[in-house]
């Protein structure tokens, strides 16, 4: 593999998030091999079925995106005018997006500094009486406090979804993302914990009646609420036996359409490669941690660093790495110029979504989140972590986030070294 990114780093951020090597090759021939359809056939229920056992979710359906699935979770909010709906603001744009297409309010709600995940104190003093939902994420893989979030949730009949984006893989108490709210949202984009080679999505749902909709939407069929009429009583012209799909169709009167549908299949070649996926999760996310723990302990080395950690009873995934610099805007740049020069790619993820110009038109800004403006100005920092580095980019990235931490530090030490 070349060791070299785009931009030419030696350790680049992240290209992809996973493997995929002979395996995914080998479920590839067999799909193509056999004379089966290439969407809508076993591959996707295979992949579906294994993803429902993994999550432990009632639910689990593909989609195109984690963007298609955050939008189907929104649809399934029934969201009216006035209603409001608490988000964070320390996400990929995606996750809050769908939001923008209803006439709703949107909370933003702080975040906890040292998890980056959504301070369930905050978010209490942010329900109203007019709350529908929550949307939150896995900041980077470390599950957010559920238990205490879903307990001022149920109490509420709020609904909660977690874009689980950055979390297959990881662990809460011994349950895992997409069983711990109501409806969960996966990606498998190239960059993510598993890909289906570059695009694909998972929802998993608690309630039956949203696996239902969420069939037929993704499948070209409108949203609608249906009644089933008695046998006999189809309404259209006389149907010939074998006329299956639109026996289903007569059979059904519509009583109200709330949307219309659209399609949102994955491909069976998507699907066939995330179930080889699937079953190198565990490896997949064994390497990351073993690339952060090896960053944790060059990070934690140097006073004035703190660490982005689970709780003892729970897992992180590493979809990111993370870790804060504190002392000011002037050691994180000298931070970054360093790291720069000795080839490691560095990125912060993410900007406050609330300074974001289509939140900004919306009413939000500056002073709205303190933490979350806080950090992510002064503080926050992501390095390289994922299954693609090799052992010597690890080692060389090691070396290099040691030294530029030291140099960040003490202003006295040279700026823009050379490369090592
Ligand atoms: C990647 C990502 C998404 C969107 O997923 P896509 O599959 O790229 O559409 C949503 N939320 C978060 C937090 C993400 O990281």
């Amino acid at each position: 593999m070349n060791a070299a990114g785009p931009g030419g780093y030696r350790v680049p951020f992240a290209r992809r998030g996973s493997v995929v090597g002979e395996a995914d090759l080998a479920a590839l021939a067999e799909l193509v091999h056999s004379d089966g359809p290439l969407t809508s056939g076993v591959w996707r229920d295979r992949f579906e079925e294994r993803f429902r056992e993994l999550t432990g979710a009632r639910h689990a359906l593909s989609v195109t995106s984690g963007t298609v699935a955050l939008e189907m979770a929104v649809r399934m909010l029934d969201l009216a005018p006035g209603d409001e709906v608490i988000a964070t603001p320390q996400t990929f744009q995606a996750t809050v997006q769908p939001l923008l297409d209803h006439d709703v309010r949107v909370r933003f709600c702080d975040i906890d500094p040292d998890t980056l995940n959504i301070d369930p104190v905050v978010l209490e003093s942010l329900i109203t009486d007019r709350t529908r939902a929550i949307l939150l994420v896995h900041y980077g893989g470390l599950v957010a406090d559920m238990d205490r979030i879903m307990a001022l949730a149920r109490r509420r009949g709020i609904i909660v979804v977690e874009d689980s984006a950055h979390a297959l893989g990881a662990r809460y108490r011994g349950r895992r993302p997409g069983a711990l709210a109501d409806i969960g949202c996966f990606s498998f984009h190239s960059t993510k914990n598993i890909t289906t080679l570059g695009e694909g999505g998972m929802i998993t749902l608690a309630r039956d009646e949203w696996a239902e909709r969420i069939l037929r939407i993704r499948d070209n069929e409108a949203d609608g609420v249906y009644a089933a009429l008695p046998a006999g009583q189809a309404d259209g012209p006389a149907l010939l036996p074998w006329m299956k799909f639109a026996d289903g169709v007569y059979r059904h009167r519509a009583v109200g359409i709330r949307a219309a549908g659209t399609n949102a299949t994955m491909s069976e070649a998507a699907a066939a490669v995330g179930l080889v996926q699937l079953a190198s999760l565990e490896r997949f996310v064994a390497r990351r941690r073993e690339i952060a723990g090896r960053l944790d302990a060059a990070v934690s080395t140097v006073p004035g660093t703190r660490l982005h950690r689970a709780a003892p009873d729970s897992r992180h995934a590493y979809h990111l790495y993370t870790f804060f610099l504190t002392g000011g805007r002037q050691v994180r740049e000298r931070f970054v110029r360093v790291l720069d020069a000795l080839g490691v790619e560095v990125q912060l993820r993410y900007f406050p979504l609330h300074l974001s110009p289509e939140w900004r038109l919306r009413g939000h800004g500056p002073g709205m989140c303190p933490q979350a403006e806080r950090i992510w100005f002064e503080e926050h920092m992501n390095l390289p972590c994922h299954p693609g580095l090799s052992d010597a980019q690890v080692d060389h990235m090691v070396t290099a986030v040691t030294r530029a931490l030291h140099e960040a530090y003490d202003p006295a030490a040279p700026v823009g070294a050379a490369r090592i």
